[in-house]
């Protein structure tokens, strides 16, 4: 460097402050701390920071640094900005445009011109989305974005400098900020008391809570619409940093590789780059010294409710990191440390490769963690930044050609939906969803004819080659999980979430598979509106409507119910067990809900977030036993409604109590009933191919049929699994799906199933909106 006097190079920096030249003399003087933003380190013990206090500090950065430009993609459930920190080089911020078209020309290579590919491999960006703290009580979530963010703002070392000019990173701070006051709040209003630590009563997401990462292909909540629409549709990112915390007492941090199964649409160059960059991690950590890191444990890659990222060309890092009990350090011996799923946290194994000793685990620790993880999957984007974009261009190139990619020759051609459809609703949100995940609506040219039916020309059809196609077939499809058994002759192996995700069968649609060529179709049809959903209750008062939930604390499934009742403008008013203390509400109510899990002793899958149960008490079975015998109606989803039975003492029998997984497993599944079409419960019921959703359920026997109704039924004979996974189905055969009880001048309505499921199982709704009517 040619030595410059002193008054040049003062020039020379005041030039480069005044224009905004990225210089090192300015980030080093102008780049805020975190911590004369919040007030605390990032990490200090018993400090979480508020929504507000991170997105001042996001303002902060985006004002101070040109390495970072922040943007607000909309307003949350609850009124909160939802905002994403674009981070690379200045010079990549300033024409990130020209990058993104690059990244379209790769993901579709029917936008390339001729021998374009190498250049845009030679010019293009690794893009990393990162999406933190989606829940809220894993605290470290919301917290790493913002050391990461410091460190990439601030470093001239080498290994910024690589990633910045290699990667363009989309950081989300939280997925869920309304979550981060929920929880922070709560943990704030009990420090120092016996529930500091504590997950606070009330759902973490209004309406969905801890399910909030089961929504990446139903889009039911504005906060995955925002990662979908703004950054996932745009970019389709390479690489997603999916961070998450786990229990305390086993491995310090989970990183991929996942554990069987996979879901068999998934491109099977995204399995392979996941296992490559999990273990790429999981090496640069141990150099730098992390213990405790489990890999090919616990979480599987099946269902795509969690992995949108899968089956949109990139990969899905998740990373589980132990957590502390918020903010609030805990302590662990190295004698409490148990076993994962896969793995013994006081052996090594080659998933395993190094014991944490045990001591003392505090939210800076899962900072730390995060942080490391995040950095080496940077870096592994950065030094690979090619071979990442060949891979992403091969995917686009197979989706679209002749190549046999992952067993394609067996794959349908089409799938053909039919415009006349029993629910015009339920046809017009099956448009919506596919649509919105990028795939490609066609309509024939000419009539179609499957299985010996003709489809007249006009008909949506989704050609599964196409750039999204296994997306579409994955969620058109039946699924069909594989037998897997902890050791032959063992039990179930437990899958990390559900077995099944078939659209038709959820909404109610009928579609066709086509095998053989694909038909005659137009182009791309434009993106259809979503449907105003109605039904006879919306807008109305003429039935008075009650949501019960335990005071204790919130059940998914009642904030999944609040959903449906919300979106379909249902009004209700939200009761607890006080509620019924004083006797029969009917002088308030003519229909009381309960969702799985409300009632009973929580045997409910209420998840974290919500642990169900706590409304059993016998003044309660006493209130609504007078309600009904007064004409009230009732109606118990799932786990639920076998407290009712013990409770009113009715006439039908749970057929699957004290069966065991051995005998009997569905761990959500789709399964086929019979609906009894003349039953008042079943108004409105229109789905061609009957179908609930079945998951840890009840099947009921009616012990005295003068007194029950069975409204939906098992075949008599046959496995009634349509999609995902039953063991033992013979069990179910000619039970009860859903009893209509009669109750004095009222009654009971059993459901055996979650008729709301997820927001998904649209075709059951008027089991709902009937019973009530
Ligand atoms: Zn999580």
């Amino acid at each position: 460097m040619p030595r410059q006097s002193s008054a040049l190079r003062a020039a020379l920096l005041f030039l480069a402050a005044t224009i905004g030249a990225p210089s090192l003399v300015r980030a080093q003087r102008t780049i805020p701390t975190p911590a004369s933003i919040l007030g605390f380190e990032p990490g200090a013990d018993r400090h979480l920071p508020s929504w507000k206090q991170i997105v001042d500090y996001f303002a902060a950065i985006d004002r101070a640094s040109p390495r970072v430009s922040v943007r607000t993609l909309g307003k949350t459930t609850l009124g909160r900005p939802f905002i994403v920190a674009f981070i690379s080089d200045s010079s990549t911020l300033a024409n990130l445009e020209h990058y993104r078209q690059i990244q379209r020309k790769l993901m579709d290579p029917r936008l390339q011109v001729a021998n374009e590919r190498q250049r845009l491999i030679d010019e293009g960006k690794n893009v990393i989305l990162v999406t933190s703290a989606i829940h809220s009580n894993e605290s470290g979530g919301f917290t790493t974005p913002i050391v990461l963010t410091d460190r990439l703002a601030r470093a001239e070392d080498r290994e910024a400098r690589d990633i910045l000019a290699n990667t363009i990173i989309m950081l989300v701070p939280s997925q869920n900020p309304d979550g981060v006051d929920i929880v922070g709040d709560y943990y704030r209003s009990t420090l120092g008391t016996p529930a500091e630590g504590r997950d606070p009563p009330d759902l973490y997401h209004k309406y969905v809570g801890h399910d909030d990462n089961r929504d990446w292909y139903a889009f039911t909540q504005p906060e995955t619409r925002y990662t979908v629409d703004s950054l996932y549709t745009p970019w389709d990112p390479q690489i997603v940093n999916d961070i998450h915390q786990q229990g305390s007492n086993a491995g310090r941090i989970f990183i991929p590789p996942y554990m069987d199964p996979i879901e068999p649409n998934i491109d099977p160059i995204l399995t392979a780059a996941t296992n490559g960059l999990g273990m790429s991690i999981v090496w640069r950590m141990t150099n730098l010294g992390f213990t405790g890191i489990g890999s090919n444990a616990s979480y599987d890659q099946w269902s795509p409710a969690r992995q949108y990222s899968l089956y949109h060309r990139g990969a899905r890092l998740l990373t589980e990191t132990a957590s502390a009990r918020l903010a609030t350090p805990i302590d662990i011996s190295f004698d409490q440390l148990g076993a994962g799923r896969g793995y013994e946290a006081k052996t090594v194994s080659w998933n395993f490769p190094s014991v944490w000793p045990g001591g003392k685990w505090t939210y800076g620790d899962i900072v730390r963690y995060q942080t490391a993880a995040s950095w080496a999957l940077f870096l592994d984007a950065a030094m690979n930044r090619r071979a990442w974009l060949e891979g992403y261009a091969t995917q686009g190139d197979r989706a679209l050609g002749a190549l046999p990619a992952w067993g394609r020759d067996a794959w349908p051609s089409a799938i053909v939906i039919p415009k006349a459809q029993p629910d015009t609703q339920a046809l017009r949100r099956m448009i919506w969803t596919l649509q919105h995940g990028q795939v490609e609506i066609r309509e024939s040219t000419a009539p179609t004819t499957v299985d010996g039916k003709t489809y007249p020309a006009g008909s949506y059809v989704v050609l599964t080659k196409q750039p999204f196609g296994a997306y579409a077939k994955a969620l058109l499809e039946r699924q069909a999980y594989p037998d897997l058994f902890d050791y032959p002759g063992g039990p179930p192996k437990r899958p990390y979430d559900v077995t099944a995700h078939t659209l038709p069968l959820l909404f109610g649609v009928d579609v066709a598979h086509v095998t053989g060529a694909a038909p005659a179709t137009g182009p791309a049809i434009k993106e259809m509106a979503e449907p105003t959903y109605t039904t006879a209750l919306s807008g109305k008062t003429t039935k008075r409507i009650a949501l019960f939930r335990p005071s204790a604390s919130e059940p998914i499934d009642a904030g999944w119910t609040h959903w449906v009742l919300d979106t379909y403008k249902v009004s209700f008013t939200t009761i607890t067990e006080k509620d019924l203390a004083g006797g029969a509400p009917n002088d308030r109510f003519d229909a009381i809900i309960f969702p799985d899990g409300t009632l009973g002793g929580g045997g409910g899958r209420g998840g974290r977030g919500g642990r169900g149960g706590g409304g059993g008490a016998a003044d309660v079975f006493a209130a609504l036993d007078a309600f009904a015998n007064n004409g009230g109606s009732i109606l118990a989803f799932n786990s639920s409604s076998n407290a009712l039975i013990d409770g009113l003492k009715l006439p039908v029998k749970n057929v699957l109590a004290g069966v065991g997984n051995n005998d009997f497993y569905a761990p959500g599944s789709i399964l086929a009933v019979e609906i009894k079409r003349d039953s008042p419960v079943a108004r409105g019921f229109t789905a061609t191919v009957p179908a609930i959703w079945f998951e840890n359920g009840p099947a009921f026997e009616i012990s005295d049929p003068s007194m029950a109704t069975a409204v939906a039924s098992y075949p008599a004979t046959g496995n009634p699994l349509l999609s995902g996974w039953l063991l033992g189905g013979s069990k179910l055969n000619g039970k009860a799906a859903l009893v209509d009880v009669k109750h004095g001048r009222g009654h009971v309505v059993l459901y055996g199933f979650r008729p709301q499921y997820r927001g998904q199982s649209m075709a059951t709704y008027p089991l709902i909106w009937s019973a009530i009517q």
